[in-house]
């Protein structure tokens, strides 16, 4: 057997397909995000990020910074055990009373990361209900597919944010099953929002429970930055809303808020919670100053979505392949693997600018794209030179404008 070979056209498969993937080795300067510095050819060199998920600026952010230094003083490096054994810090208590807070549960519940959180609850929630059926919208995250499957339960996928089709799946099923709806508020790779009150509607209507993936609006929409549930006004309509601490809040690990029952089942059940190191009282201390500080301050969110709309717009008038967006991020359509690699390693080679690729299967194949994530901290000049960059690139490449 040649195990070797096998491994090795396992890889030779992602490069035919232009779809290899390559880490860029960068480092970002505290107080001058989005500058950060590339490594790699001849040593490091200055790059402007437009693809971080850190949307916010939290990461840097100075009250952020000074909790988790204090924390490491006080308390040391790690938790040093699970929730169970000697590992629930204070700092996690606090955290949870906050997160539960901010979305208006009774309770919340921590997990090391947004995907565990997704895969711990999901996959516990549909072993706990029995024959339970999770209808779950075509475009979800890997992570929430993930819990789904290995639930065990049947999965019936709708059409991405399709009610109607929603709705036909729902009165398919035999109304006493259990059941329950797995959707995102914000898709990030689309940069389209989700239906939630009209999902809210049909999951009363055929008796179901609702899970909502709010990773990518925390910290983002609400005035506390609850997500877009709280923007709407809908997050009491849902049984359980799921957020992560890595991206809008700038440091790291993930989270449920639902009612006291949910959470304690979660927390006595999901193997995902338990048997695990919990997150370092560094990282918690961290979280929660962010947390408290976009749950008060407007100004963030606001000049973060200023960004946004002047970087769709700049786009739009330079008639680059701007994709619909009614979010906080500019996806820009390419729809080759090839061709969204190359267009990347140019800007970061020749000029200096740093966006990802985004491939299959993170989306489908010939929808591949480069996703611009524009913060409070990118100006309109480095925005025009972006776009002077894209128009150069996009010619060598001949990629079609707009228009
Ligand atoms: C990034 C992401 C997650 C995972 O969150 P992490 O904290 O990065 O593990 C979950 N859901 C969606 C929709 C995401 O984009």
């Amino acid at each position: 057997m040649d195990y070797d070979r096998i491994f090795k056209s396992a890889i030779d498969r992602l490069h035919d397909e232009g779809r290899y993937r390559v880490f860029i080795d960068i480092l970002r300067t505290k107080g001058s995000f989005p500058n950060a510095h590339c490594f790699g050819g001849n040593g490091p060199k200055p790059i402007t990020v437009w693809c971080s998920n850190d949307y916010l600026g939290m990461g840097q952010n100075p009250r952020v910074v000074e909790a988790m230094e204090t924390a490491l003083r006080e308390v040391g490096a790690g938790s040093g055990g699970t929730r169970n054994i000697s590992g629930n810090t204070h700092y996690h208590t606090e955290l949870e009373a906050e997160l539960a807070s901010l979305h208006g549960k009774e309770g919340a519940l921590l997990f090391t990361s947004g995907y565990v959180s997704n895969e711990a609850a999901l996959s516990t929630l549909g072993k706990l209900l029995p024959d339970c059926i999770i209808f779950s919208d075509e475009l979800n995250h890997a992570s929430m597919i993930a819990g789904i499957k290995s639930s065990g339960c049947e999965k019936r996928v709708f059409r991405h944010n399709d009610v109607e089709h929603l709705e036909e799946l729902l009165a398919e099923a035999d109304p006493d099953t259990p059941k329950l709806i797995a959707f995102e508020s914000v898709y990030s790779m689309d940069a389209d929002i989700s239906p939630i009150a009209a999902i809210c509607d049909l999951a009363d209507k055929y008796k179901a429970l609702t899970y909502l993936d709010e990773v990518h609006a925390v910290g983002m929409y609400g005035d506390h930055g609850g997500g877009v549930s709280e923007r709407e006004g809908v997050a009491d309509r849902l049984t359980i809303i799921e957020g992560t601490l890595g991206k809008a809040f700038g440091v790291m690990g993930g989270y449920i808020a639902a009612s006291k029952t949910i959470i304690d089942c979660i927390r006595s059940y999901a193997p995902g919670f338990i048997f695990t190191t919990s997150l370092s009282p560094v990282l918690v201390a961290g979280a929660l100053a962010s947390v408290r500080h976009l749950k008060q301050s407007q100004e963030e969110r606001r000049a973060q979505q200023e960004s946004a709309a002047m970087l769709k717009a700049k786009f739009a008038a330079a008639d680059l392949p701007v994709m619909p967006s009614s979010t906080h991020i500019v996806p820009l359509l390419i729809g080759s693997p090839v061709k969204a690699k190359r267009i990347s390693d140019v800007l970061l080679a020749e000029y200096g600018l740093y966006v990802q690729p985004i491939n299959f299967p993170t989306v489908p194949r010939g929808t591949e794209r480069l996703r611009f994530t524009p913060g409070p901290t990118h100006t309109p000049e480095m925005m025009d030179e972006l776009v002077g960059a894209l128009v150069e690139v996009f010619g060598r490449e001949e990629i079609r404008l707009a228009a």
